[in-house]
């Protein structure tokens, strides 16, 4: 007997028939004995459509999120009818999902009205999608005989109100779970909760940040001090590289928390960079396995590497970035300048994802979300205003249409010649390396390519990686 975390993704949760597939692997495992919470993302595509449906409103485009709103009605009230058929218990589901969807429309009408979306509005907005997937797999488990019972994680998961990109309490949240839902796993019931979301003391709805979900489930399997977190996605396991860019990608069996938090940091979709650590301290395994082939093995996920022949594991890619440069002749020997331009970047929340610099010391850049790079380089300009002028720099830049493919493999560092290679298996495709930078730890080496080569480079990374792999 062990006490599982199942988490579930938006493919998997997609239509009636995968749902159902779903309930019977939670219902399978609860037949051998174990005590299973299952959290579960919005229906494929549902988060999209209500942020779309929430920037309609915003700029008052009332028949675009009617629109919108029309077809999550329609889409959940079809899967409702296919996976409830006991007359009551459908219409009761019915009328739950109709009332979450009225609060869509009604958010909306609000946002409308005022001409402005806050992040707050939007969280309220986008986590309706886990509560309407929620209450489906639970009625479904339900009419099926088991005593499912489905949990809004906003009564559960106590966040700070960084509103899209909540911090969560785990002290507090752990309190909750411990008192609300552990008891009733033990008596045999199957808790169903929400992904995505949690909620402030107060009880304002957060969330926290998109694919996080799979966070959802790291924070609850320790909240009920699971014995393993199994990620349930729509591929195989963690692969060789993303399986849609390079149709050779492999399941890779075996990861460890440092490789798979490399991974997922630097692009790998199929988990949350932040799921991990809520579990590290209690050294607990996570499996990532394939909804639609539940009999694959999968990867498991494990506190320690496992050493492999290779030069590497994974290749990973992150598309939507650009780079920012900060150069002038006259920055040499200038000390302070990078860390006043990294501290510049801090106050406006701005993430760098790699850091470069030339070795002339006459320039440094940096990778930031496309999203945030003005704001980067405007903050930058005020910081350096008096440099600028001195012309000390001459020049900060945002570059477009670039992306950063990272290689990833614990001791790449120990590994003589892994650079070498790399490099000159790019150089026999022309494709250019813009910035190289070695990851802060020894499992990753990251490149900025131009993003037109950005594919054939991630291809042929990859086979170098399966010609040398294990
Ligand atoms: P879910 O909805 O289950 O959370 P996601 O779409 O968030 O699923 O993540 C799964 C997807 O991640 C896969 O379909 C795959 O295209 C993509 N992906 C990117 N990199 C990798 C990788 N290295 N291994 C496996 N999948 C990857
Ligand atoms: N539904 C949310 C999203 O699409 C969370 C998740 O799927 O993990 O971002
Ligand atoms: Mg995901």
């Amino acid at each position: 007997m062990s006490v599982l975390t199942f988490k579930f993704g938006g493919t998997s949760m997609g239509n009636a028939e995968i749902i159902q597939q779903v309930a019977q692997i939670i219902l399978d495992s609860a037949e051998q004995g174990n005590q299973v919470l299952t959290v579960v993302s919005a229906m494929t595509k549902v988060t999209d459509t209500l942020i779309k449906a929430a920037h309609a409103a915003e700029k008052g485009q009332t028949d675009v999120y009617l629109r919108a709103v029309a077809e999550l009605r329609d889409r959940h009230h079809e899967t409702a009818r296919q996976l409830v058929q006991h007359q009551d218990a459908q219409a009761a589901l019915l009328t739950e999902l109709h009332r979450l969807i009225d609060d869509v429309q009604d958010l909306c009408r609000s946002i409308a009205v005022l001409g402005e979306l806050t992040n707050r509005g939007m969280d309220a907005v986008v986590s309706i999608g886990e509560r309407l997937s929620c209450r489906l797999l639970a009625a479904h488990l339900q009419e099926r005989g088991a005593a499912a019972l489905p949990i809004d994680a906003s009564s559960l998961i106590v966040t700070g109100n960084t509103f899209g990109n909540a911090v969560p309490n785990m002290e507090k949240t752990r309190a909750r779970v411990q008192e609300a839902v552990v008891p009733k796993m033990r008596a045999g019931v199957l808790p169903i909760v929400t992904g995505f979301i949690g909620a402030t003391e107060k009880g304002i709805t957060t969330t926290l940040g998109r694919g996080g979900s799979d966070y959802s489930g790291g924070i609850l399997a320790h909240c009920v001090d699971a014995d393993e977190l199994w990620i349930w996605t729509d591929v195989d396991g963690v692969m060789t590289t993303d399986p849609r860019l390079a149709p050779d990608a492999r399941v890779i069996p075996v990861l460890s928390y440092r490789e798979v938090g490399e991974l997922a940091f630097f692009g790998a979709k199929v988990l949350h960079p932040k799921t991990i650590l809520p579990v590290m301290d209690q050294r607990m395994p996570i499996l990532v396995r394939n909804t639609f082939n539940p009999t694959h093995p999968g990867t498991r996920i494990q506190p320690d590497p496992q050493r492999t022949a290779g030069i590497a594991k994974a290749i990973t890619i992150i598309s939507d970035v650009h780079l920012v440069t900060v150069a002038g002749r006259g920055m040499i020997g200038v000390p302070g300048i990078a860390g006043r331009t990294f501290g510049a970047c801090a106050r406006e929340d701005v993430n760098l994802l790699v850091i470069s610099q030339s070795s002339s010391e006459q320039s440094f850049c940096f990778v930031t979300r496309a999203s945030d790079s003005d704001r980067a380089v405007s903050a930058i300009k005020k910081e350096l205003a008096e440099e600028l002028r001195r012309q000390d720099v001459d020049r900060v830049w945002a570059q477009e249409n670039i992306e950063i493919i990272t290689i990833v493999g614990a001791g790449m560092r120990e590994t003589p010649g892994v650079a070498a290679r790399i490099f000159s298996a790019l150089a026999e495709e022309n494709i250019n390396i813009i910035v190289i930078a070695q990851g802060s730890s020894d499992s990753s080496i990251s490149l900025v390519v131009d993003s037109q080569d950005a594919k054939r480079a991630v291809q042929t990374l990859h086979r170098l990686v399966a010609k040398n792999g294990s």
